[in-house]
């Protein structure tokens, strides 16, 4: 730290990022929940490098994103002052949070969910309130109805994989009318029910959505929200305070073509979900624990080993994953779903690493039984 530092940072925990590989390709990268599948070919070709596209970035980006914005609000049928968009669904976090809390007011979101609320707590001075989860990993609306200021839920959450239903959703607007509620969908295209439908009567919703898992653009870094034309003015207002180019032209670019194309979306979306239920499967067959996913991820825990353990042995065959080392959860790691081929590679190491571990038990048991 060096002593220019403003004092009100000094403690601050920054968010920890899964790892990046710096040579592609050496790796299965099945850590932070990226697509396995490319963009959309529309993407690849609205971003060719002719000299005429490369002469555009000499002006600004639209820091209205209108040609992005549109497409979205075409997409889900809303009017396009109530969607607005960020560099990436981060960027649109941290403004809500900036935007929606009383002087040190109170955020409500589940113990375990995405670790950036914590930081964004943190960063802008509100006091996070940690609502845990039940002991089967469910989020329970109920403990929800009544909060004292803005309630932030994602859903299907992370790192479990598991859903609240529309109903529930529906729920917790209900019981806080005075207070926003905002609703991560970064994973709702993998099986979830999107709230959008919920904003007719609701203005106290917010959805935020992201192109980075199911679209293939988190090197894009697009995000975006949904909400009532105030809610969304609001976040403009920040937004214009701050950073008004946020989205740069070759994003907006991406984003639209992306978007535009519902059947390659639909299509690598089903792949991917019929994958996870592969996955999950075989994983149970191993005697793994696996969370009911409805993301392009799984939750699993074996029997015979912590999740550490079980992290560093796949690190060791060049299979990355994640592992959280906090309470509750530390017997899980979380694993993306990639390709069918990527799912096999992951199966056999996993195999390979429970038949070692027997192995080692039988020994240890053995050496147990002599000295008796
Ligand atoms: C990945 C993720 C985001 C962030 O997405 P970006 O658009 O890439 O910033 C937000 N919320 C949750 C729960 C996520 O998993």
């Amino acid at each position: 730290m060096s002593r220019f530092l403003n004092g009100r940072y000094g403690g601050l925990e920054p968010y920890t990022p899964g790892e990046q590989p710096k040579v592609p390709g050496r790796l299965i990268k099945l850590n932070t929940n990226e697509n396995p599948y490319p963009p959309a070919p529309g993407v690849s070709k609205v971003l060719q490098w002719d000299p005429e596209t490369a002469e555009q970035l000499k002006l600004y980006s639209d820091p209205e994103a209108a040609e992005l914005v549109g497409a979205i609000a075409e997409y889900y049928g809303l009017e396009t002052h109530q969607v607005m968009v960020g560099n990436g669904s981060d960027e649109i976090l941290a403004f809500a949070f900036m935007a929606f809390q009383p002087e040190n007011g109170r955020i409500y979101f589940p113990e375990i969910s995405y670790s950036f609320y914590p930081v964004y707590c943190d960063i802008f001075g509100a006091k996070g309130m940690k609502v845990p989860l039940r002991d089967d990993f469910t989020v329970c609306p109920s403990d929800y109805y009544g909060a004292e200021g803005t309630i932030v839920i994602t859903n299907p959450n992370a790192p479990t994989g598991m859903a609240l239903s529309l109903g529930e959703i529906e729920s917790i607007l209900d019981a806080n009318r005075n207070q926003l509620v905002i609703i991560d969908e970064a994973y709702v295209d993998f099986g979830g029910e999107s709230a959008v439908s919920l904003l007719d009567g609701h203005d106290n919703l917010l959805v935020v959505q992201t192109f980075s898992k199911s679209r293939s653009l988190a090197g894009a870094r697009i995000g975006f929200a949904m909400g009532h034309e105030d809610v969304i003015a609001d976040l403009n207002k920040i937004k214009f305070s701050f950073n008004p180019y946020n989205l740069n032209r070759l994003s907006i670019l991406a984003g639209r073509e992306a978007i535009k194309d519902r059947e390659y979306f639909r299509e690598t979306c089903r792949k991917i979900i019929e994958t996870r239920e592969s996955l999950a499967a075989e994983l149970r067959e191993l005697g793994f624990e696996v969370l009911p996913s409805k993301a392009n991820f799984v939750f699993a825990r074996s029997g015979h080993m912590g999740g550490e353990e079980y992290f560093e042995a796949l690190r060791q065959r060049n299979i990355i994953v994640r592992y959280f080392k906090k309470p509750k959860i530390d017997d899980f790691v979380r694993i993306t779903i990639g390709t069918d081929e990527e799912m096999k590679m992951l199966i056999r190491a996993t195999k390979e690493i429970l038949d070692e571990k027997l192995r080692q038990e039988k020994r240890e048991g053995m050496t147990k039984g002599e000295k008796s």
